[in-house]
């Protein structure tokens, strides 16, 4: 199988192109993800990779799924200082019984909470520049080594997510880093099978009603038979933090990243 290697690169120069996510789409086309998983590892296929997680609702499938191929990934969190405190104590569980030893807390600037929400109520007026404050930036500046990152994202989570392809090129920089989407063409039928098959620890608040967890002021509960993402952002026109943006095409690699 032929490598998929960065572009050789003057600093400025993106280390991907969206011929290369085309590539890797078509290489993979009818393996399952265990079978992509376990190439991409084994191969050598993209040398600095990294999983960007929540530790949400069905965080712990792709994890687990990538501490069979490799405990030592670096795994980002980014502690916005918004999260449910079961958030962090599912993070913690999780680690320990993954066997995950590479787990990078990222943390918002001081300076820019200092000065841009001082209050920390920044989220209630302005979610956008919250989660820009606390997620984006953190996140942009964790990633920048990294020539790709894996997202936990399915396609029945929303209709914005409905049309994404496992491996997309990442357009929020000029990096050119890959998005990999392992779980993109899983259901939740098939979600719930891999907990159960696994004995996988569920996060607490998914018996309390809360489908899709992320920070608290911006996570609500959903009703039975509602979008999964709808709890999040409620009553705003907002879908995905700004890591993601909503609206790929199911060719394109015309997505950047949560
Ligand atoms: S999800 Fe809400 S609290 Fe968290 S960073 Fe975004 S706006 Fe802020």
């Amino acid at each position: 199988m032929n490598a998929i290697r960065p572009i050789d690169r003057l600093d400025t120069a993106p280390r991907f192109s969206e011929h290369d996510a085309v590539r890797l789409n078509r290489m993979f086309r009818g393996s399952d993800t265990q079978e992509m998983l376990a190439a991409l590892f084994a191969d050598d296929l993209i040398d600095d990779m990294a999983v960007v997680s929540s530790f949400g609702a069905e965080s712990a499938v792709l994890l687990h799924l990538l501490a069979e191929v490799d405990p030592a990934l670096p795994v980002m969190f980014l502690d916005t200082g918004k999260h449910f405190p079961e958030t962090l104590a599912y993070r913690d569980e999780l680690v320990e019984r993954l066997g995950l030893t590479n787990l990078q807390i990222l943390h918002p600037e001081l300076a820019e909470l200092e000065a841009k929400d001082e209050t920390g109520l920044r989220w209630s007026y302005d979610p956008d520049g919250c989660c820009e404050i606390r997620k984006v930036k953190p996140l942009a500046k964790a990633m920048a080594p990294f020539d790709a990152s894996f997202t936990g994202r399915k396609a029945f989570q929303s209709k914005t997510r409905a049309n994404l392809p496992r491996f997309e090129l990442d357009t929020s920089d000029a990096a050119g880093r890959l998005k990999i989407n392992p779980l993109i063409d899983w259901d939740a039928s098939r979600i719930e099978g891999y907990f159960i098959q696994h004995d996988l620890p569920r996060h607490p608040l998914v018996a309390a009603g809360y489908p899709s967890i992320g920070c608290s002021p911006c996570t609500s509960r959903v009703a039975p038979g509602e979008d999964p993402r709808s709890g999040r952002w409620s009553g705003w026109d907002k879908v995905e933090c700004g890591i993601h943006q909503p609206g790929a095409d199911d060719d394109g690699a015309d997505q950047p990243y949560f």
